[in-house]
């Protein structure tokens, strides 16, 4: 997997040095994230629909959560120790 920087410091996944943990990442669109469900993640990357972008401010991490959140590990994903 390649190395994954974020600055994101919020994020459960996130440690010092701006690198994600995360066993797995989501990349998609602002507007699909947007409706998408929690659980609905990396491990489920091959049910995500193809789409486009036109700039990078319209994609965003769908595997963000809030530390501390009660939604962590709702998605599969792990965070590496
Ligand atoms: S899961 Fe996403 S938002 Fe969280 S640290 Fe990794 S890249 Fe950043």
């Amino acid at each position: 997997m390649p190395k994954i920087y974020c600055n994101i410091n919020n994020c459960h996944y996130w440690s010092q040095g701006n690198q994600c943990g995360a066993s797995e990442i989501m990349v998609t669109s602002d507007a699909f994230a947007s409706q998408a469900p929690d659980d609905l993640d990396a491990s489920d990357h091959v049910q995500f629909p193809q789409m486009e972008a036109n700039q990078c401010m319209e994609t965003c991490c769908k595997t963000f959560v809030p530390a501390y959140s009660d939604q962590i590990g709702v998605d599969g994903v792990t965070k590496n120790s």
